[in-house]
C-alpha cells in the first residue's frame, strides 16, 4: 500500500558495493532511520563510482515526486575514485565551491594532528581540500569521526513551476525538499545522520504504524485466505510475510498510518488463523 506522502530515495555509490566485495549496511541502516521519522524509503539504488552512474540517479530521484528526500552516501573522500561530490553538483546544475564550515572542520582536524607531531605543517592537503568543497548553496552537516563533512542541498519542487532550487521553500520542513551527501564510512554516516540530519531535517512526519504476528512452525500457505481478507478489509494496511527459515519462525508484519486499523488488521489475521500451541505469539 503506497499511501506514503513522504518518501526518501537512498542512494548507495560504490564499485565495492556493486562487485560484491562490501555488504550495502549503509542502505539497510539509512532505510530503517528514514522508516521511523515518517519518510519511509521509496526506493534503494546502488550505482557505481562513475561520474555518469551517479548524476542519472540523482537526476531520477529529483523527478521522483514523493522523494522529499534524497540521501546519496559514499564515495566522498580524498581519492580519486571518490567522485560523488562533482557529479551531485554536475546533477543538480551547481557550481562547486569552497564552503566555509567545511573548511574550518578540515582545518581544524589539520591543526589538531600536527600538534599531535602526526603532520609536519598545520596545512591541508592537496587531496584533502576537496573535502572543504560543497555545491553552491548548501548547507554542511558536521562529521564529529572524520574528516568529510556531509553536505545537504535543496532541491526544487518536482511538480513545481521549474522554479530555481534557490528558491526552495525552506520556512516548512514538509514541504522541503532535500538531498543529503554523506560519507560512506558506516561509523561516519550513522555519526551524522543520528546528530544532524534526522533531527533538524526529518521532522514534522509521523512514521506508519507496525505491528508483527510471530508464529512459529507455520506453513506460509495458510496465511494465503487470511492475508487476502486483510488486503480486501484493510486497503489502508500493508500486509506482508516473511519466513525466517533459520529461525523457524514467520513473522507476518502489518504497516498503516492509522495504529487502530493496523491493530484490527493484525486481529484479523489472528482471529483466521489462531496461533496454535507451542507456537509463540507476542502480538
Ligand atoms: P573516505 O573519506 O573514507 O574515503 P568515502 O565517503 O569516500 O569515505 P567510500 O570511499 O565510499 O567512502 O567508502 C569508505 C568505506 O566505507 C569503504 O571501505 C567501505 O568499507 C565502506 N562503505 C562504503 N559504502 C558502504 C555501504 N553502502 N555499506 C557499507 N559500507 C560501505
Ligand atoms: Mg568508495
Amino acid at each position: 500500500v503506497g499511501t506514503t506522502e513522504h518518501g526518501t530515495v537512498i542512494i548507495a555509490v560504490g564499485d565495492e558495493v556493486l562487485g560484491g566485495f562490501t555488504v550495502d549496511t549503509n542502505s539497510h541502516w539509512l532505510a530503517g532511520r528514514v522508516r521511523e521519522a515518517g519518510f519511509p524509503a521509496q526506493r534503494i539504488e546502488v550505482v557505481a563510482d562513475r561520474s555518469d552512474a551517479i548524476v542519472e540517479a540523482v537526476q531520477r530521484a529529483i523527478r521522483e515526486k514523493r522523494a522529499d528526500r534524497v540521501i546519496v552516501c559514499g564515495g566522498l573522500g580524498p581519492t580519486p575514485d571518490d567522485r560523488t561530490l562533482e557529479a551531485v553538483a554536475l546533477a543538480l546544475g551547481r557550481p562547486v565551491e569552497v564552503h566555509p564550515d567545511a573548511l574550518a572542520h578540515v582545518q581544524g582536524i589539520v591543526e589538531r594532528m600536527h600538534a599531535a607531531g602526526w603532520i609536519d605543517q598545520p596545512a591541508i592537503s592537496e587531496p584533502n581540500r576537496k573535502m572543504t568543497l560543497a555545491p553552491h548553496g548548501a548547507e554542511i552537516l558536521e562529521n564529529r569521526r572524520g574528516m568529510a563533512s556531509g553536505i545537504l542541498v535543496p532541491l526544487p519542487h518536482a511538480d513545481g513551476p521549474g522554479g530555481s532550487p534557490l528558491d526552495a521553500d525552506l520556512a516548512d520542513p514538509l514541504r522541503d525538499r532535500w538531498l543529503a551527501i554523506l560519507p560512506g564510512v558506516p561509523r561516519e554516516m550513522q555519526t551524522i545522520v543520528e546528530e544532524e540530519l534526522i533531527p533538524r531535517h526529518f521532522t514534522g512526519a509521523t512514521a506508519e504504524t507496525v505491528v508483527e504476528l510471530r508464529y512459529r512452525y507455520a506453513i506460509e500457505a495458510e496465511f494465503v485466505a487470511p492475508m487476502q481478507a486483510v488486503e480486501a478489509e484493510f486497503p489502508d494496511v500493508a500486509v506482508g510475510s516473511y519466513p525466517q527459515t533459520e529461525r523457524r519462525e514467520l513473522v507476518v508484519r502489518f504497516k498503516g498510518a492509522d495504529p487502530e486499523r493496523v491493530a484490527a488488521a493484525a486481529a484479523r489475521v489472528k482471529e483466521m488463523r489462531p496461533p496454535r500451541e507451542g507456537e509463540d505469539d507476542p502480538g
